[in-house]
């Protein structure tokens, strides 16, 4: 919760952990997976790979799935009959999952997301430096949250009047998980209401 990134080395350094004494690493992509942070999976940031990986939500572009991928060493350990699920390999989630991949791919929306999440977070670091209920803006790609020095709900229910939905994380943070597909005037757009509501809170506090 609360879009906190890891520190440089850190996911280097479990990944040693686990390669020096036997252990599985099991990364939980099911957010910030698919593009989500600006590359295909999150963990590409800092070149570690996983030997379990979650995934769902974007997975099958709104289509309830979720996913277990692993490397097969450890698949094969599973014998025929160990491991079942009702829903499992359901042939609409199924197919709306290849065609989500497809569609990251063909469209560039993983490079989208990078380029647009760049734009994204300029501009919020912009509106940090004006505000001063702002404390920080972090994140990745279009997996961004805007840590506020009070709670954010007078912020949402703002948002919902002036035409845009937001999240929180905890009580203090907004959080930023907008379509990978956005436009550049989508994302402009965005920063100009997300200022009208930070600028609104301003004054609803300090006049
Ligand atoms: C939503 C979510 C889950 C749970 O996924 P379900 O498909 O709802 O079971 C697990 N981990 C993360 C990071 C999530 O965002």
């Amino acid at each position: 919760m609360g879009i906190i990134m890891p520190p440089p080395d850190f996911l280097r350094d479990i990944r040693n952990i686990c390669n020096e004494n036997g252990l599985v690493l099991i990364f939980d992509e099911i957010q910030s997976g698919l593009g989500r942070t600006g590359k295909m999976w999150a963990g590409q940031h800092w070149n570690v790979e996983p030997d379990i990986m979650c995934l769902a939500k974007g997975i099958a572009g709104g289509v309830p799935m979720g996913l277990t991928v692993m490397r097969s060493e450890i698949l094969d350990c599973l014998k025929v009959g160990e491991h079942s699920s009702t829903f499992a390999g359901n042939p609409l989630a199924c197919a709306a999952g290849s065609a989500t991949i497809d569609s990251l791919t063909e469209d560039n929306l993983v490079s989208n997301s990078e380029s647009m999440g760049r734009i994204f977070k300029s501009g919020l670091l912009k509106i940090k430096e004006k505000y001063k209920i702002v404390r920080e803006v972090r994140g990745l790609g279009m997996m961004l949250g805007v840590e506020m020095r009070f709670d954010v709900k007078d912020i949402l229910l703002d948002g919902i009047k002036n035409g845009i939905l937001l999240l929180y994380s905890g009580r203090n943070i907004l959080r930023l998980l907008p379509p990978i597909v956005m436009k550049e005037e989508e994302v402009n757009k965005s920063l100009e209401l997300i200022e009208k509501l930070i600028y609104n809170e301003e004054k609803r506090r300090f006049g």
